[in-house]
């Protein structure tokens, strides 16, 4: 860990090179934020962790997974913000720290400073006697790397770092995605036990089997024991970054604690079926004590923004209301996601995603309000407008009801006079439409005409016939469908009714 741009890439592409065993020629080394490395004929697994703040999340979890930290300080730039937040990580998972002074080459590189400012955070050097052990070391000369894996080797013996290979197999997944061509594939780094191929897995409520194991040059692994990290293809739902996998001979075992999982998730559920919260109320919920902060689930299109996302949503809080992010994810807004939400009383934000037809029916039913956010700049503003009742209310689009045409009576230069029927919801004059066929958008307009029979008419029911007119268009087909809806403002708080909100800045 470290801060950017102290040389940590460089430092594990220096050990990568010098200590990691030949590959056979021609083989692919794939990225699997993973490696191992031997040294004197011990076997040390190093983990990537990204290096930008944005991702400090996962070098969290990163630091849960490891053992010990080798922490990157630039000798000629001293400790930095990130290097506190790695600290402050590391102290709260209780992984010790060796200390790598790094680019001790640069002409004005400056040790003391370093041990000194480290010491101001607790992590005082054995020569000054503390109990950190600091090396000096060159990234790029390749100086000092010896030392320092010694260093890494003897802390290991002095924490008599264990696992037993014959325990029931767990792991925690350190990277994931999803390959078109093979399906979902994740990094998990084993932390005891041995996976074999063909163990079922259970990763949150789903059960999976292991088809293959790879390392990290693509060669087929049978069998993975503590501290290997490996490319597991099997999984019957994306794991989340920092999931726990476990490994079970049987498919009886693994599915019945999934099942278990399930049922104590849905009962938790039923106990919460509580009132909802939006974003306009959430200020007035909190005042009224109703709810102690705003819950939010997060869903972006790749885990680095969920967790970016996060990260700044969880910097917001004012005197009276905090943020808590319920959970990250990737991908489109699923039913999960709202069911989630609803049994936590959250609103969800969706960062460039989009959202399932289903989780939109859910979500209506359910009462849970889905924003969709394309900058974090704005998802933020908005939160913490809401956070201080100052949200503006929203526009939003209401679906209204679906129409299919099913005659065309007339047809002049500019309109089209149709017959239809209304198969679900309504159809109401003035309201909005899209006319589409076969799901592909043809024509938006304005229902300026509805009728039921001859007679005008302002609305009608899911199940009856109706005369339309489409204006503006002329391409209108039978068996094409108006989708109708209509804008409307979101229920809002009234800012000037709370003063508070107004005067606080
Ligand atoms: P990261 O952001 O912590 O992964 O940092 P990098 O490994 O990408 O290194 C940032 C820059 O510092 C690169 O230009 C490296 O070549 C340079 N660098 C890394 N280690 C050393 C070193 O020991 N000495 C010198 N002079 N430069 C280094």
């Amino acid at each position: 860990m470290g801060h950017v741009d102290h040389g940590k890439t460089k430092l594990l592409d220096a050990i990568r090179e010098t200590h990691v065993m030949e590959q056979e020629a021609g083989g692919i080394t794939q990225h699997i934020g993973a490696y191992q490395a031997e040294i004197n004929g011990k076997t040390v697994t190093f983990i990537d962790t990204p290096g930008h703040e944005a991702f400090t999340a996962m070098r969290a979890r990163g630091s849960q997974v490891t053992d010990i930290v080798v922490l990157v300080v630039a000798a000629d730039d001293g400790v930095m913000p990130q290097t506190i937040e790695a600290i402050e990580h590391c102290k709260d998972a209780k992984v010790p720290i060796i200390v790598a002074v790094n680019k001790m080459d640069r002409p004005d590189a400056n040790a003391d400073r370093v041990l000194q400012q480290l010491s101001q955070h607790g992590l005082v050097p054995e020569e000054w006697g503390g109990d950190t052990v600091a090396v000096k070391i060159s990234a790029l000369k390749r100086q000092g790397l010896d030392e320092l894996l010694d260093m890494i080797l003897l802390q290991a013996d002095l924490l008599e770092l264990k696992a037993d290979p014959t325990a029931p197999p767990f792991g925690v997944v350190i990277e994931n995605e999803v390959d078109p061509g093979i399906g979902i594939v994740a990094t998990v780094l084993v932390q005891q036990g041995t996976f074999e191929k063909g163990m079922y897995l259970l990763s949150g409520e789903s059960v999976g089997r292991i088809k293959a194991m790879l390392d990290e040059s693509g060669r087929p692994l049978g069998k993975a024991g503590p501290s290997t990290p490996a490319r597991f293809i099997g999984f019957s739902e994306p794991p989340q970054n920092g999931d726990r996998v476990y490994g079970f001979k049987e498919k009886k075992k693994a599915q019945q604690i999934a099942e278990a999982r399930i049922s104590h998730r849905e009962q938790e559920q039923l106990k919460l079926a509580a009132p909802r919260v939006s974003l306009e109320d959430v200020f007035a919920r909190i005042r009224e004590g109703e709810i102690k902060e705003l819950k939010i689930v997060v869903k972006a299109d790749v885990q680095g923004s969920a967790e970016a996302v996060r990260d700044a949503l969880l910097k917001l809080a004012v005197e009276e209301a905090k943020v808590d992010v319920i959970r990250t994810g990737v991908g489109q807004v699923n039913e999960t996601d709202v069911m989630l939400a609803s049994a936590s009383q959250a609103i969800i934000v969706g960062f460039n995603v989009g959202i399932t037809a289903n989780a939109r029916k859910l979500a209506e039913h359910e009462g849970v309000q889905i924003r969709s956010y394309q900058i974090v700049y704005k998802l933020t503003e908005d939160i913490e407008l809401a956070l201080r009742g100052l949200l503006e209310p929203e526009i939003v689009e209401v679906p209204l009801g679906k129409v299919e045409i099913r005659a065309i009576f007339h047809r002049d230069r500019n309109s089209v006079v149709a017959g239809g029927m209304v198969v679900a919801g309504k159809a109401q004059r003035g309201a909005s439409y899209r006319l589409k066929r076969e799901d592909k958008l043809v024509f938006e307009g304005q229902l300026s005409s509805l009728k039921r029979f001859k007679e005008d008419v302002r609305e009608v029911n899911e199940g009856y016939e109706c005369g339309l007119r489409i204006e503006g268009c002329t391409d209108v087909q039978e068996g094409d469908a108006l989708e109708l809806y209509v804008h409307e403002k979101q229920e809002s708080i009234d800012a000037a009714a709370h003063p508070s909100a107004v005067t606080e800045t």
